[in-house]
């Protein structure tokens, strides 16, 4: 038997939806929780205007969400601390979680989730916060009737897109490929709309301007042609990149990164558990989130019963 003496039962590392929900969880279990969280409290849904989906399918605002779930993890005694970790330390039986405050614990549930992917060409790294953004909600206001582009073909991308539409004077959404992967009701709403207008087969090559975006350089697939395009702003949603750096280096992942777990959300480190973004396979939505949650507390309950 271990001669540790355990802070709390269960670490919890990342307050988005996934680890608020599976700290709340598995403190209602009766285990003692610690929840950190970076300050980035509610992770990706925070800046979502409108939700789309369940739990509540009426489209209420990711930070709503964010607060009432913060609310039921106080209620269930999870003890929140702020604060990033800045270390994962496997010592045998226990994980050492190291951040303003340390923990010593036998299980840790990594929630980190993931960050937006950028498009990596020029200029978009200098025009950060003057004139790209990646976050419609937030910044979509300083784009009345101007002409915007959105990056990007998947859900993220067509759901900001419409936030955009009611703002922008004209939205553009550009793909690499011939063909969306958002819903259906996404593209459906999109289609719709009589400012925004969607091209396929297009690259972008370079963000331009100084104090602010003035155009896009892109490439055109179809005419192997390269074109410059007058803009305002640019809102690239190309993915997500999993954050799993403190998992140890040796934990399986997959291709994107992900880490890979079992049926019970287990890595394949002894007592390190990966839910939500963070997961290889991840659904993608709230819900998916949720469903981790319970998955890893019931999992974890039987295993200490
Ligand atoms: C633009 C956009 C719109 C979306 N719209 C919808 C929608 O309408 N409906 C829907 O169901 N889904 C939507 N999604 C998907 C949804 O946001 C995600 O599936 C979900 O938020 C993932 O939650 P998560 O907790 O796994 O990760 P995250 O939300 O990424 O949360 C991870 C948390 O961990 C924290 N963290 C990271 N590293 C550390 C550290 N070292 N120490 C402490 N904390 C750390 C982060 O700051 C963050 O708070 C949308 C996603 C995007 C990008």
């Amino acid at each position: 038997m271990s001669k540790i003496e355990f802070t709390h039962q269960i670490a919890v590392i990342g307050a988005g939806v996934a680890g608020l929900a599976a700290a709340t969880e598995v403190a209602r279990l009766g285990l003692k929780t610690a929840l950190f969280d970076d300050g980035m409290l509610g992770g990706l849904i925070t800046n979502v205007g409108t939700l789309d989906g369940p739990p509540n399918h009426n489209g209420e605002a990711g930070a709503d969400l964010v607060t009432a779930m913060l609310g039921a993890a106080l209620e269930a005694a999870v003890d929140y601390q702020m604060g990033s970790v800045a270390k994962l330390t496997a010592a045998g039986d226990y994980w050492r979680v190291s951040g303003d405050e340390e923990v010593i614990v036998p299980r840790v549930i990594l929630a980190t989730g993931a960050q937006l992917r950028h498009l990596d060409v020029a200029g978009e790294a200098a025009l950060m916060g003057r004139g790209v953004s990646q976050c419609a909600f937030c910044d979509g206001g300083l784009y009345r009737d101007k002409d915007v582009v959105v990056v990007g073909g998947g859900d993220a991308a067509f759901q900001e897109a419409l936030h955009l539409a009611e703002v922008c004077a004209n939205v553009t959404i550009l793909l690499r490929g011939q063909a969306p992967r958002a819903r259906q009701s996404f593209v459906g709403k999109v289609t719709g709309q009589n400012n925004v207008r969607l091209r396929v087969h297009t690259d972008v090559r370079e963000i331009i301007g100084d104090d602010g975006v003035d155009a896009v350089r892109l490439y055109d697939q179809s005419l192997d042609a390269e074109e410059t395009m007058a803009i305002d702003g640019i809102f690239p949603f190309v993915g997500l990149a999993p954050q799993t750096t403190l998992a140890p280096e040796t934990t399986k992942r997959d291709d994107y990164g992900g880490l890979i777990v079992g049926a019970d959300m287990q890595t394949d480190q002894n007592g390190l558990y990966a839910i939500g973004a963070t997961r290889s396979q991840y659904g993608g939505q709230v819900v998916h989130a949720l469903v981790d949650a319970q998955t890893v507390a019931q999992g974890i309950h039987q295993a200490v019963r």
